[in-house]
C-alpha cells in the first residue's frame, strides 16, 4: 500500500475486525495499552473499539507529549516568559496547558510576557538572531521524535557563536515510561492496571528503532508491536499482539516496517548523543518522578541550557485534585470516569492537560464520542 487511503480500506478493516475475533480465546481477557496519543486519536477516530470482542479492551498510555507535562514546569516557563530580556518561543499547544492555580502560557501572554509561538526550532533560532538585544528561549518538549530538532537547533546555535539562544529542556524517554508504568511505587497510590501488551509507539521508533524496546518485552515478559498511525496499521496490530498473547510469547514485533528499522536512525541519534544526557529522574504528569525519564543538556552546552543560565528552580506542584489526569494517563481510568469530563472541562475550556492536546485522551473520547462506548455504540 502506497496512499494513505489504502490504510483506512473499509475492507481490509472488516477482514482484520472478523480475525482478530476469530483469534481472540473467549475464555480470556486481553488488555492492549496504545501507548501513544496517535493511536488514540486513530482508535477514537475511526470508532475502532466497536469493531473489537468485548474481551478485548484498549487502554490509553502516557503517549501525549502535551499531556504529560507537568504543572511544576510549566509555572516554571510561565516564570521564565516573565522576565523582561526574555523572548520564549513555544509550540502553540502549549499554550493552554494548565499550570498550577489556574495559571498558563496564555495568561501570562495577556499580562504581556513575550511569547511567541514558533513551528520549529528553525524559528526560534531566527527570533534569537534577529533580536540579538534579548533572550530568545525555546521550550522544548517532546518524545524522542522531537529531540533531534533539538540537539541540531543547539548545535546549529553553537556553530553560529549564538550567545542569546537557550533551551528550556523537557524532552522525555518513551522507554523509561514504560517501566515506570509496570513498577511505579506510584502504583500502590493510583491503582494497578493489568497490561497484556502494547502497541509501541511509530514515530519515537523511527528514531529509536525497534531495539530500544527488547530489554522491556524480556525484563516484564510483555509483547510491544510497533505501530503506524492509520487505523489498518492500530488493527493487525492487535491481530499481532492476540496471537503473541495466544502463544505465550513476548517478543517485539515491527508492524511498521515501512518507516521504522531495528537500530533507528543512526544520524538522529548520534545528535541526540552529543547534547543530551539523561537526568536522573524527571517528573511526568500522572507518573510521577520518572528514573531516567528524561533529557538535559550536557555540561558541554551548558551556555544553551536555560536551567543553567537563569538559575532555574525546580518546582513541583500538584495537579487540580478534581481532575483525573494521573490516573487517565496510567490507563486506570477512563476520561467519562472523571466528574469534569464534558461539563466544566471540555476542548473549548480545559480544566486538565488531556483536554488541551488533539492527542489527549479526553479530547479524543470527546471529539470522536469514544466516551460512549462498544456495547452503546452497538446498541444505537
Ligand atoms: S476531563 Fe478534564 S479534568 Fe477530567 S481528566 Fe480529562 S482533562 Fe482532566
Amino acid at each position: 500500500m502506497k496512499y494513505a487511503d489504502e490504510f483506512r480500506n473499509k475492507i481490509i478493516a472488516e477482514g482484520l475486525a472478523r480475525a482478530i475475533a476469530a483469534e481472540t480465546d473467549p475464555q480470556r481477557t486481553y488488555r492492549f495499552m496504545e501507548f501513544c496519543g496517535g493511536h488514540t486519536h486513530a482508535i477514537s477516530r475511526y470508532g475502532l473499539e466497536g469493531m473489537l470482542p468485548d474481551n478485548l479492551r484498549m487502554i490509553h498510555g502516557p503517549g501525549c507529549p502535551i499531556c504529560v507535562l507537568p504543572p511544576g514546569r510549566i509555572d516554571m516557563a510561565i516564570m521564565l516568559a516573565e522576565r523582561d530580556e526574555v523572548i520564549l518561543c513555544v509550540y502553540g499547544d502549549l499554550m493552554r496547558v494548565p499550570g498550577s492555580q489556574g495559571q498558563s502560557l496564555l495568561r501570562a501572554k495577556a499580562r504581556g510576557a513575550d511569547i511567541r509561538i514558533v513551528y520549529s526550532t528553525t524559528d526560534a533560532i531566527r527570533i534569537a538572531e534577529q533580536t540579538p538585544d534579548r533572550k530568545a528561549v525555546f521550550f522544548a518538549i517532546g518524545f524522542e521524535a522531537t529531540t533531534p530538532p533539538t540537539a541540531v537547533s543547539i548545535q546549529d546555535a553553537e556553530k553560529k557563536h549564538l550567545q542569546n539562544f537557550s533551551v528550556f529542556c523537557n524532552h522525555v524517554l518513551t522507554p523509561s515510561a514504560m517501566h515506570n508504568l509496570l513498577e511505579s511505587p506510584d502504583i500502590r497510590n493510583i491503582g494497578r492496571i493489568e497490561i497484556d501488551g502494547f502497541v509501541g509507539p511509530g514515530h519515537v521508533s523511527t528514531i529509536i528503532g525497534t531495539e530500544a524496546y527488547e530489554s522491556f518485552a524480556e525484563q516484564f515478559g510483555k509483547p510491544v508491536v510497533i505501530a503506524g498511525f492509520e487505523v489498518l496499521d492500530v488493527m493487525q496490530a492487535i491481530l499481532m499482539l492476540v496471537r503473541q498473547v495466544n502463544q505465550r510469547r513476548h517478543e517485539v514485533e515491527n508492524q511498521y516496517g515501512r518507516a521504522v528499522m531495528r537500530e533507528g536512525n543512526l544520524l538522529a541519534k548520534k545528535a541526540v548523543s552529543d547534547v543530551f544526557e539523561l537526568r536522573d529522574q524527571f517528573e511526568w504528569r500522572g507518573l510521577g518522578l520518572v528514573p531516567y525519564g528524561g533529557l538535559k543538556l550536557k555540561q558541554a552546552y551548558a551556555n544553551f541550557d536555560a536551567e543553567v543560565h537563569f538559575a532555574m528552580r525546580e518546582l513541583r506542584v500538584a495537579d487540580n485534585p478534581a481532575c483525573e489526569c494521573g490516573a487517565i494517563l496510567r490507563g486506570v481510568k477512563k476520561p467519562a470516569d472523571c466528574k469534569l469530563f464534558g461539563t466544566v472541562c471540555t476542548p473549548e475550556s480545559p480544566v486538565g492537560s488531556c483536554m488541551v492536546s488533539a492527542e489527549g485522551a479526553c479530547a479524543a473520547h470527546w471529539s470522536y464520542g469514544r466516551f460512549r462506548g462498544p456495547q452503546l455504540r452497538r446498541r444505537s
